[in-house]
C-alpha cells in the first residue's frame, strides 16, 4: 500500500513469492470467480494493485489498513466476484448502513470518467445531491496527468478561428 525506491523494491522481490495480477482494458482486475462470502487472496492482492487503499474520498489508510467490502452487500445477495468487491478501512467501513447517516458503495458506471471504481454516496446531510464520488488520494498519477493535461490545453496557442479552411 505504500511506494518505495526501485532499488528497495528490487531487494524486496527477491525473497517474495510473486503474485500475477492480470487487468482488463480499463485497469480493473479480471474476473476470479468466487462465490464464498470472504475474498481469496488473488482478490485482496487484485484490489490492492487496483485502488491502493481505502476507496472512501478523502480517506488516506493505505490498503495494509483495510478490509475487503461487497459492494452490494452479502446479506443482500451480493457475491464475492472481484467486480463486487473494494477495499474500505475500519472506520469507513463502520459507515456503511442503511441506518440514518449511513453511506452507500455503488460501482461507477461505464460511461462515468471513474468507469468500474467504487463510488461512495454520503448522506443526504453531507451531501444532498446523492452523487457517487471516488478517492483520488490513492491515484496521484491520475491526477497529474489530468492536471498536465489542462496545462498543455492551457498552453497551446488558441486555434484561430478565420485560419481555418
Ligand atoms: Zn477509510
Amino acid at each position: 500500500g505504500g511506494t518505495v525506491p526501485l532499488e528497495q523494491a528490487l531487494q524486496l522481490a527477491q525473497k517474495s513469492k510473486p503474485f500475477l495480477a492480470i487487468f482488463d482494458h480499463a485497469g480493473r482486475p479480471l474476473h476470479l470467480g468466487r462465490t464464498k462470502r470472504l475474498a481469496n487472496s488473488a482478490q485482496r492482492l487484485a484490489l490492492i494493485a487496483t485502488e491502493r487503499g481505502c476507496t472512501r474520498p478523502g480517506c488516506s489508510a493505505p490498503a495494509t489498513l483495510t478490509q475487503v467490502h461487497h459492494v452490494t452487500e452479502w446479506a443482500k445477495g451480493g457475491t464475492t466476484d472481484i467486480e463486487n468487491l473494494t477495499l474500505a478501512c475500519d472506520a469507513c467501513h463502520a459507515m456503511i448502513h442503511d441506518g440514518p447517516g449511513g453511506w452507500k458503495t455503488v460501482a461507477m458506471p461505464a460511461d462515468s470518467e471513474h468507469a468500474g471504481r467504487t463510488g461512495w454516496i454520503a448522506p443526504r446531510h453531507i451531501d444532498p445531491t446523492g452523487r457517487p464520488k471516488v478517492n483520488d488520494r490513492h491515484h496521484a498519477g491520475e491526477l497529474m496527468a489530468a492536471s498536465l493535461a489542462r496545462l498543455r490545453d492551457r498552453t497551446r496557442p488558441p486555434v484561430k478561428w478565420w485560419s481555418r479552411p
